[in-house]
């Protein structure tokens, strides 16, 4: 049945030259190839999400004036302060990390941000007053 498919498409490809056809026959061919998670770790120097340690934060706002992308902010809310990034935005050049005197910010190899959630992307942590 299989042999007789790829037959069956190796004819349409030759006979039609359609490139469609030439995709789907190598699909068959080679059957499944991706991996499920967990995926092998990412090298440390991936640049990846961001870890945000709130109680070293100064709010200096060093950060925020460093980024190209306008991906972090740093906002009052109520009576305390609130450090955002869009995922949405960034792209993960670590400039913030790396004029953050206090390491508060820095960049770490997890990669793991797909999502259908758009709203998962922008991650927001609370300083402590
Ligand atoms: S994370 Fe670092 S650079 Fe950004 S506001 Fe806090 S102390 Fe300043
Ligand atoms: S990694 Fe770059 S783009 Fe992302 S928040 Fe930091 S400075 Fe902005």
């Amino acid at each position: 049945m299989r042999a007789a498919t790829v037959k069956a498409l190796n004819l349409a490809v030759e006979g039609e030259g359609n490139e469609m056809f030439e995709v789907i026959r190598k699909i068959w061919k080679t059957g499944v190839v991706t991996h499920k998670l967990p995926l092998r770790e990412a090298s440390q120097r991936y640049r990846g999400k961001l870890d945000i340690q709130p109680h070293k934060c100064k709010n200096c706002g060093a950060c925020v004036a460093a980024c190209p992308a306008g991906a972090i902010n740093v906002a009052q809310k109520g009576q305390g302060q609130e450090l955002s990034i869009a995922y949405t935005k960034c792209i993960f050049c670590g400039l913030c990390a790396s004029v953050c005197k206090v390491q508060a910010v820095q960049m770490t190899n997890d990669y793991h941000l797909a999502t259908k959630n758009k709203n998962d992307l922008i991650q927001v942590v609370r300083m402590p007053q």
